[in-house]
């Protein structure tokens, strides 16, 4: 018996993609078996971190790295690091005034359901544009925006966020001048691979990626790149330091986890996985070609702006709700999970399948009426 089945739980088929609420990743056998290992002996955390953080960052060809438990506690503790440096004392002696007079300034169409984490911090956004083409950021708004309280610049790199902010080139240029951080949220940008040290010789003072997204490491997990100074100060404010840090805690599961996860991506056929996605969409379309109720249509790139296809299985008739098509999926033996995005129709996501799963799936649409 499964720990799933022990539990009274059903493991899933995930057609939607790297969803937190689905379980993020999968990992591979050489990082669970890696986790294992380090699970089964003691290590001193802080000398696992130095090690951990020091082979990461020359893995990903970055000056410095930190492994937090989420790309979420990633914003956290740059913005506390941000603090940090524009107060000009260790975050420990910050006072609570000094955090509530302290923002980070962001692009509107930048907001996000993740980007709450900074006002927990005690701290708050100064907000440009309207989150629409109606007036553009220029650059001088954020050059005018950016004052003594500005602690950082935060840039949502994803495939989501509105117009009308400034491209990440420009925010860069402006806040380096202005001897501001800017913090760039890339959680889900990868692939493409080079994105792990792309941000970085932008000039972005620190890059946020999920562990438990395309990188495959465990779910909580994350990572964070750039400048050594900058993670320094973040390794001094994270786990396992007492004050905010202690509460986000990372084991030595994750840390090395994550550097395996880390280490296999870098060396991993991309090209291959991309194609492997690819066929996984033409078998889809291939089978259901004659689908009385459905069509198949191959979309690029996906939701988050990753390189990856996906395909949208769509209504023939407009006038019926995707709901039914999403409950179909559903009620499948094991359950198959898709979103439909407010369209009529469900995306599959390859993204996170596995070798046969598109089967099941091709078996479970054919009976869908
Ligand atoms: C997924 C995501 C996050 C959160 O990542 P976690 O690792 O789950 O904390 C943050 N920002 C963006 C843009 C994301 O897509």
């Amino acid at each position: 018996m499964s720990i799933y089945e022990e539990l009274g739980l059903q493991p899933i088929i995930n057609a939607a993609g790297t969803y937190t609420v689905l379980g993020g990743s999968r990992m591979s056998e050489a990082t669970l078996a890696a986790m294992c290992e380090a699970a089964r002996d003691f290590i001193p955390i802080r000398e696992l971190q130095k090690a951990v953080n020091a082979a990461i960052a020359k893995l990903t060809r970055n000056p410095g790295a930190y492994v937090p438990n989420g790309a979420a506690t990633g914003l956290y503790l740059a913005v506390a690091a941000a603090i940090e440096i524009r107060r000009k004392k260790p975050f420990k002696y910050v006072t609570r005034d000094e955090i509530a007079r302290s923002h980070v300034v962001l692009y509107k169409a930048h907001r996000n359901p993740y980007d709450l984490v900074v006002q927990n911090l005690g701290a708050s956004y100064r907000e440009l544009g309207f989150g629409n083409l109606m007036h553009p950021v220029t650059v001088e708004d954020l050059d005018n925006a950016i004052d003594d309280d500005t602690a950082a610049v935060y840039f949502a790199a994803t495939g989501w966020v509105a117009p009308g902010g400034l491209p990440l080139e420009e925010t860069i240029a402006v806040a380096r001048r202005r001897g501001v951080p800017v913090i760039v949220d890339a959680a889900a940008q990868l692939p493409p691979v080079e994105n792990l040290w792309k941000y970085t010789e932008m000039g972005a003072a620190t890059t946020l990626f999920s562990g438990g997204k395309d990188l495959k490491g465990p779910q909580a997990s994350g990572l964070m790149v750039g400048d050594r100074e900058f993670h320094e100060i973040v390794a001094s404010i994270g786990f396992p330091n007492y004050g905010i840090g202690r509460m986000m805690k990372v084991g030595r599961e994750e840390m090395v986890g994550l550097y395996m996860a880390v280490k296999q991506f870098v060396e991993m056929d991309h090209d291959a996985r991309y194609q492997w996605r690819e066929d996984q969409i033409a078998i889809l379309s291939e089978a259901l070609r004659e689908h009385p109720a459905l069509t198949v249509t191959r979309t690029y790139p996906n939701e988050a702006g990753q390189p990856i296809a996906r395909a949208f299985v769509g209504l023939k008739d407009a006038g019926r709700n995707a709901a039914e098509l999403v409950e179909h999926l559903r009620r499948n033996h094991p359950p198959i999970h898709a979103y439909s995005e407010e369209l009529p129709g469900v995306f599959i996501n390859p993204m996170s399948l596995r070798d046969g799963e598109i089967d099941c799936i091709v078996e479970c649409l054919r009976r869908f009426s």
